[in-house]
C-alpha cells in the first residue's frame, strides 16, 4: 500500500513525499518548488536521504526546487520529468507508457504523457501489487497531512484539479479532451493529487457551468468546510471527477445543449475553458 503526505509549497502549491508502508525511508518527490520546505519535511519526519523528484512539468512553482538540490545531492538524485518539457536538471527523462518499477518496491508506477498545460506534461500513475481491504486513512502528522493505505493513486500536476484543468498554455482543447479522457480511464477508486488547492474557487465556477449539477453544490460546501478547517482537499477520486468536473463531462448531453449547442465534446471544451478564463460566457461582455 501506498502512503502519501502533502507538503504544501509557495502559496496554494502542493507537493508530495510518497513511499510504500513499512518503508517509509525509500521515497519519492513529486513537484518540489521550495527546497527548504523538502528540508524541513525530511528533519521533521526523519527522512535520512532524498533520491528521487517526479516532476510533473517545467513550471518553475513545481521544479523551481529541482536545480538548487541537484547541485546539493548530486549525481545520486535521479530527477524524473516530461522528455520534451525542458525540466530543470532533469537527468532521467520519460516518455508516455514508461514505467519507473525501482522506486517503489511492490509499486508499478506508469508515466502517461498529457501534453496540452506544457508540451512535455507527465501524469504519474501508481498502481500497489498489494491491495487492501479498506478504505485509505488521512491524518496529520508533525503538520503534515498523511494519506495512507492508498492501492492506487494518481499525480496529475497543472493537467487535472480537483474540479477543473489547466491552462492551455502550449496545447489545443483536444489535447486536453484525450488528457482527461486518459485521467477518466483510470480505476474509479484512484486517488487524485493534483498540483494547487484549487478546488473551491473550481467548483464555484462548476457551479456557473453546471447549475443543475448536486454533487457540485455538495462538494464545494465539503471542500469549503476543509479549507475553513486547514485540511487540503487532496485526495480527490477518478470517481468523484466524474461527477463534479465539468471538464470531465463535455461528453455529457445536456451541458453540450446548454453551452455550445453542439454535440462536439471539442467544442465544449474550448467553451468551458474560455468561460473560466475570462469569468463571463464566451461571446457576451466581460462583466
Ligand atoms: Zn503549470
Amino acid at each position: 500500500m501506498i502512503g502519501v503526505f502533502v507538503i504544501p509549497m509557495l502559496s496554494d502549491n502542493f507537493s508530495y513525499y510518497v513511499y510504500t508502508k513499512g518503508n517509509i525511508q525509500q521515497g519519492f518527490f513529486v513537484d518540489v518548488s521550495e527546497p527548504e520546505k523538502l528540508t524541513a519535511f525530511t528533519t521533521a519526519l526523519q527522512i535520512t536521504t532524498v533520491s528521487h523528484i517526479l516532476t510533473t512539468h517545467k513550471h518553475g512553482d513545481h521544479s523551481g526546487g529541482n536545480q538548487s538540490l541537484a547541485t546539493q545531492i548530486g549525481s545520486t538524485l535521479k530527477i524524473v520529468g516530461g522528455a520534451n518539457d525542458n525540466i530543470p536538471a532533469c537527468n532521467h527523462p520519460v516518455n508516455d507508457g514508461d514505467k519507473l518499477d525501482d522506486i517503489l518496491p511492490g509499486v508499478e508506477i506508469t508515466c502517461l504523457h498529457t501534453p496540452c498545460h506544457t508540451r512535455g506534461h507527465i501524469l504519474y500513475y501508481l498502481d500497489s501489487q498489494e491491495e487492501s481491504k479498506s478504505d485509505f486513512t488521512i491524518t496529520q502528522e508533525k503538520g503534515y497531512q498523511h494519506i495512507q493505505n492508498i492501492n492506487r493513486c494518481v499525480f496529475t500536476g497543472d493537467t487535472v484539479f480537483l474540479g477543473g484543468c489547466g491552462r492551455f498554455f502550449e496545447g489545443t482543447a483536444e489535447q486536453m479532451l484525450s488528457a482527461l479522457d486518459r485521467f477518466g480511464a483510470l480505476p474509479d477508486d484512484t486517488k487524485v493529487f493534483c498540483g494547487h488547492e484549487y478546488s473551491v474557487k473550481n467548483l464555484e465556477f462548476g457551479m456557473m457551468a453546471e447549475p443543475s449539477n448536486p454533487y457540485i453544490k455538495e462538494w464545494h460546501s465539503k471542500f469549503a468546510e476543509m479549507n475553513e478547517n486547514r485540511v487540503h482537499t487532496v485526495p480527490g477520486t477518478v470517481a468523484t471527477e466524474k461527477l463534479i468536473n465539468v471538464f470531465m463531462r463535455t461528453r455529457v448531453e445536456s451541458i453540450q445543449r446548454e453551452l455550445v449547442k453542439s454535440d462536439d465534446p471539442v467544442k465544449c471544451m474550448a467553451f468551458l475553458r474560455e468561460f473560466k478564463n475570462t469569468g463571463a460566457l464566451p461571446g457576451s461582455a466581460k462583466i
